[in-house]
């Protein structure tokens, strides 16, 4: 059934994808932008994810901000899921160039991806605003290193912040740089898990010039109309049919002509 995405795969010799929030629904980590999500957010804290989830919000109220972020952001037990150890063999394969993921739960490095340019940061990294001592993310969840919810550096006494791109940041130029190369060195794209309308990050899906961009989404997305195949599927599903591919061709670093 998907015999034309798994030819297209295994004729690929220089592949990126590029991923959203739908990849890692399937391990159990909904989509905070959700209508439920965001109908339950209203109610409880009176304000948006997007209001919460902000650079100035954070600044006056980060007891409000970490009470929400430890509660909707923040899955520990969440396991990669076959899109994720599919995605991490075929880098090992060595076709597969970059993971470039929205996401900021460090899933991908979990099943093994090395090359990943997390646009959005990541949970498990954290740094106190003051001297910028690094804390995982178990310091942070540990009610013993915090005060009102909010975690304070063991250093300095200063608070730590998520090394998460929240709203009103800008997001970090040499990933960026990274991944627009990855994309622009790309013979094909797979983008999976989006609807691509997240901006900034979505425009760098538009830089693609490879030959065959794949969309692995269960909505539409603002790419539709480029697209290859599209497939309305969950990504998990999709990609872990995949999983034993061969590539047909060389491998990264080794390519001739
Ligand atoms: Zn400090």
């Amino acid at each position: 059934m998907n015999q034309s995405l798994r030819s297209i795969i295994e004729n690929s010799r220089r592949l990126v994808f590029f991923g959203g929030a739908g990849v890692s629904t399937e391990s159990g980590i909904p989509d905070f932008r959700s209508e439920t999500g965001l109908y339950h957010t209203m109610q409880m804290y009176g304000h948006s994810p997007e209001e919460i989830i902000s650079h100035s919000f954070f600044l006056k109220s980060p007891e409000t901000f970490y009470d929400f972020y430890k509660k909707n952001m923040i899955y520990l037990d969440a396991k990669p899921n076959p899109a994720h150890s599919t995605l991490a063999v075929w880098e090992k394969l060595g076709f597969l160039s970059a993971v470039i993921t929205q996401n900021i739960d460090g899933l991908h490095q979990d099943a093994g991806s090395k090359k990943v340019y997390e646009l959005h940061g990541s949970v498990r990294r954290n740094y106190c605003m003051d001297c910028h001592a690094f804390y995982t993310l178990a310091y942070i969840m540990d009610e013993a290193n915090c005060i009102g919810g909010v975690p304070i550096c063991n250093q300095c006494g200063g608070i730590v912040k998520p090394d998460v791109v929240l709203y009103e940041e800008a997001l970090d130029g040499s990933v960026i740089n990274g991944a627009m190369k990855a994309i622009e060195e790309a013979d094909v794209m797979i983008v999976g898990g989006t609807s691509l309308v997240v901006y900034p990050a979505a425009g760098l899906a538009h830089g693609f010039r490879g030959r065959k961009l794949i969309l692995i989404n269960k909505g539409a997305t603002a790419l539709d109309g480029r697209a290859d195949l599209t497939i309305g599927k969950p990504i998990g599903e999709v990609l872990g049919e995949l999983a034993d591919l061969v590539p047909l061709y060389g491998i990264i670093g080794e390519e001739k002509k």
